[in-house]
């Protein structure tokens, strides 16, 4: 029998409990102390003050699934694993157990609680880590010439000092099939036929400015494992959003949209776009996270913009996010009781942010067909930065929207020109000008163009709108 993604995540958690890991909840989305990055993006987070011995951690052998949420994955999905959000599977061990204990509970996992053949999977080390290929050999039998050495197998502190080391990345062959067909096609590359499934990190060293790394007394296990890439193989599906985690959110939106999932590689993407967007938005409303101007509340609302004109392209001119909700709560309300006890708060987050959108998402991309065709008539190819940041600030367009948009008609952005822009902009209003950013300015931009241009009718934003003034 097939186990559903809930099913999955339990048996997970419950091995590591059986090695004499403690549970551990899922921290927030939003980053605990932690000013150095905006939103928690692994497992291993919540663990970096138990790592660097800055504080007691619960016990020395922990499990969790964490809420990640990776903005620099955005333009990725669509493919067949990418998310913005995930569920992270994983095991630490703080000054307990090492290399050897890691290798061997993986493996255990991966091939006698969930059963995957032996065959298909490829565990990887980094190229000077003989130790960690020994293990793989001694304890599931694989041959040193099996084993791929990648340099990208490090897990290091980026241009800092800190606590560092190799890791070793398994990938679950899905079939040639899948493969580029390329004479180096093997794990670490970026076709479908090699799925990264988990990261084990060994964290060995500590790395001083000047690069020197010395051996840390006190070694470290960190593990993640993708929640809904694992149930992807386990369900035998052709993407995560075919798992039982994802797919029911997808029907729910092919149902809004009459859409059939599967009609055409266009509309699929749309619809992963928004199932995942959705189910994102639902999980950072639920943290606390709101739609603004600056730092993790830009990202919701680039996310959420995002989502509304993916639902546009399906023809959708309702507001359609707060149906998300349910759905994404009725999935995994269950295991993040947060979902279940903020339905209200949540669906009002997202209807009114929509809603806000929706008014003058239509506005904006006439103006940006209109733009575009004007450049195309005096044969330019790139939209200037202030036209880039009139978008943005006068109309709410997200930098990257209109950088989406297009480059799907071929342009590009002029994103130096947009900084400079921006620049200027923040100069004025620090010298005690309004707040640009603030809701009301919106507002008054919008008058301001219904005013000028009448109330414009929607032409459509597929194509450019051949008629220029
Ligand atoms: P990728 O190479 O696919 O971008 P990664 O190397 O960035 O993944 P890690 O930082 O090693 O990923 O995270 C550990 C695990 O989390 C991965 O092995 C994968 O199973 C899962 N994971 C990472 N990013 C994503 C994502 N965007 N969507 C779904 N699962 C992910
Ligand atoms: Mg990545
Ligand atoms: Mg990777
Ligand atoms: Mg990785």
């Amino acid at each position: 029998t097939t186990l559903t993604g809930t099913e999955i995540r339990a048996r997970f958690l419950d091995f590591f409990a059986s090695k004499d890991h403690v549970k551990m909840p899922s921290s927030s989305l939003v980053p605990h102390n932690d000013p150095t990055v905006l939103l928690t993006t692994a497992g291993m987070q919540q663990m970096i003050p138990y790592f660097l011995g800055r504080e007691t951690p619960p016990a020395a052998r922990m499990t969790s699934a964490q809420k990640c949420f990776r903005t620099t994955d955005i333009d990725k999905v669509g493919n067949q694993r990418t998310l913005t959000f995930f569920e992270m599977l994983g095991n630490f061990s703080v000054g307990d157990y090492f290399k050897r204990e890691a290798i061997a509970y993986a493996w255990e996992f991966l091939t006698k609680v969930v059963n995957l053949p032996a065959d298909r999977l490829h565990p990887t080390v980094h190229p000077e880590d003989d130790e960690a290929a020994r293990y793989w050999h001694e304890i599931a039998g694989y041959a040193d010439e099996a084993i791929v050495r990648l340099d990208e197998n490090w897990w290091g502190p980026p241009g800092a000092s800190g606590p560092c080391g190799p890791d070793s990345e398994i990938y679950y062959d899905r079939g040639v099939e899948y493969g580029c067909g390329t004479a180096d096609c093997k794990p670490g590359c970026e076709c479908e036929r090699f799925l990264e499934i988990w990261n084990l990190v060994f964290m060995q060293f500590y790395q001083d400015l000047d690069g020197t790394r010395t051996p840390l007394p006190r070694r470290n296990i960190d593990t993640g494992m993708g929640l809904e890439r694992l149930t992807m193989v386990l369900q035998g599906k052709e993407s995560v959003f075919d798992t039982d985690l994802l797919r029911t959110i997808i029907d729910r939106f092919a149902l809004i949209t009459e859409t059939p999932y599967g009609q055409s590689a266009k509309t699929d993407t749309s619809l992963r776009v928004i199932a995942d967007h959705g189910r994102a938005l639902v999980f950072l409303a639920a943290d606390g996270v709101l739609p603004s101007n600056e730092g993790r509340g830009y990202i919701f609302r680039r996310i959420l913009r995002r989502a509304v004109r993916h639902g546009k392209l399906l023809g959708l001119d309702k507001p359609f996010l707060a149906e998300a909700t349910n759905t994404v709560i009725d999935l995994l309300g269950e295991h993040y009781t947060e979902l279940k006890t903020q339905r209200e708060r949540i669906i009002e987050v997202l209807s009114q942010e929509e809603k806000k959108f929706s008014q003058t998402l239509n506005t904006g991309l006439n103006l940006l067909n209109e733009l575009l065709a004007d450049l195309q008539q005096q044969h330019k190819k790139v939209i200037p930065g202030e036209e880039v940041f009139r978008l943005y600030d006068t109309h709410g367009f997200p930098v990257e929207l209109t950088q989406e948009i297009a480059a799907e008609h071929g342009f590009s952005v002029d994103t130096s020109g947009f900084e400079e822009s921006m620049q200027r902009q923040q100069e004025r209003s620090r010298a005690g000008a309004s707040n640009a950013f603030s809701q009301a300015q919106d507002d008054r931009a919008l008058t301001e163009i219904l005013k000028r241009e009448g109330t414009t009718e929607f032409l459509g934003y597929t194509g450019l709108v051949s008629s220029s003034k």
